[in-house]
C-alpha cells in the first residue's frame, strides 16, 4: 500500500529524515511516536506531498507518488485547520465538489452520512468558532473522509484537546480501525497505540530506530533510547 525506500528530507543543511524505509500493508493501523523533533510530521507531510524528498522513493498502491495519487491519503492535523468563514456541511462539500466535481447534492448527501458517522450531525449548520476543539477535530476528520481516502495520516490528532474531548476523537479513530482503513497516527498516547495499532514505529533523531507489535514495542523494547522514551513519558 505504501512503500517508503531511503528516503531523506532536509532543511538546508539540517536532515530531518535519514535513510527512513518503512511498508505498510493495507488495513494496517501503525502509530507512530518519538521524542520531539525526531521527524514524525516531517514523515507524513512527506507521505502526503506536503514537502519534497531530496533521496529515496515513496510508493503508494505500486506507483511513485504524485500530485494525483497523493490525493488518495487523507491528513488530519494537531490544530483544526477548518476554514473559520464557512459552517460545517460548507467545510465538508468544499473539496468534493472542487476537486472530485461531485454535483452538490451528492456531496451533501455525503457529508450527510460523515457527520453521522462522527457523531456531529445537529452541527450541520454551525460555524467552527462554535464548537469545542473535539466537535472540530471530527469534523476535520470527516473533511478529509469525503475525499476517500485509501489512507489517512494523522498527526497527534488529540494532542491540542482538553483531556475530557480525547476520548471522543479517539473512538472515531477506532471506528475506523474497525473498518481496516489503512492509517498512520503519530500519538502520545500510549494507551491508544497500545490498543488499536497493529505496529508501533519508533523514530529518533530522523530515523525509524524500531518497528514491531506494540508487545514487542512496549513490553520487550531491544533499544536504550526507546527505553528511556517510554520511562519518560508514563
Ligand atoms: P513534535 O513531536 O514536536 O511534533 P516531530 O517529531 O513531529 O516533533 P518534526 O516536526 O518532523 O518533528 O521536525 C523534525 C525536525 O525538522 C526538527 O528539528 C524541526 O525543527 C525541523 N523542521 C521541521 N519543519 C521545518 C521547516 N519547515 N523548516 C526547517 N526545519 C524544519
Ligand atoms: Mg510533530
Amino acid at each position: 500500500m505504501i512503500e517508503v525506500k531511503k528516503i531523506s528530507k532536509k532543511f538546508k543543511d539540517l536532515e530531518v529524515l535519514k535513510d527512513v524505509s518503512l511498508e505498510v500493508s493495507k488495513g494496517e493501523i501503525i502509530s507512530i511516536i518519538g521524542p520531539s523533533g525526531s521527524g514524525k510530521s516531517t514523515l507524513l507531510r512527506c507521505l502526503n506531498k506536503l514537502e519534497d524528498i531530496q533521496s529515496g522513493t515513496i510508493k503508494i498502491e505500486g506507483e511513485l507518488l504524485n500530485r494525483n495519487n497523493c490525493k488518495k491519503l487523507g491528513m488530519v492535523f494537531q490544530g483544526f485547520n477548518l476554514f473559520p468563514h464557512k459552517t460545517v456541511l460548507e467545510n465538508i462539500i468544499e473539496a468534493p465538489i472542487i476537486v472530485k466535481k461531485m454535483s452538490k447534492d451528492k456531496a451533501i448527501k455525503l457529508a450527510d452520512d460523515l457527520l453521522k458517522k462522527v457523531g456531529l450531525l445537529d452541527k450541520k449548520d454551525s460555524y467552527p468558532s462554535q464548537l469545542s476543539g473535539g466537535q472540530k477535530q471530527r469534523i476535520a476528520i470527516a473533511r478529509a473522509l469525503a475525499m476517500n481516502p485509501h489512507i489517512m495520516l494523522f498527526d497527534e490528532p488529540t494532542s491540542a484537546l482538553d483531556p475530557e474531548l480525547v476520548g471522543d476523537v479517539l473512538s472515531v479513530i477506532k471506528e475506523l480501525a474497525k473498518e481496516h482503513m489503512t492509517m498512520l497516527v503519530v500519538t502520545h498516547q500510549m494507551q491508544f497505540a497500545k490498543e488499536v495499532s497493529d505496529r508501533v514505529i519508533f523514530m529518533d533523531q530522523g530515523k525509524i530506530i524500531e518497528d514491531g507489535s506494540p508487545t514487542e514495542i512496549f513490553e520487550n523494547p531491544s533499544h536504550d533510547r526507546l527505553r528511556q522514551f517510554l520511562s519518560s513519558i508514563i
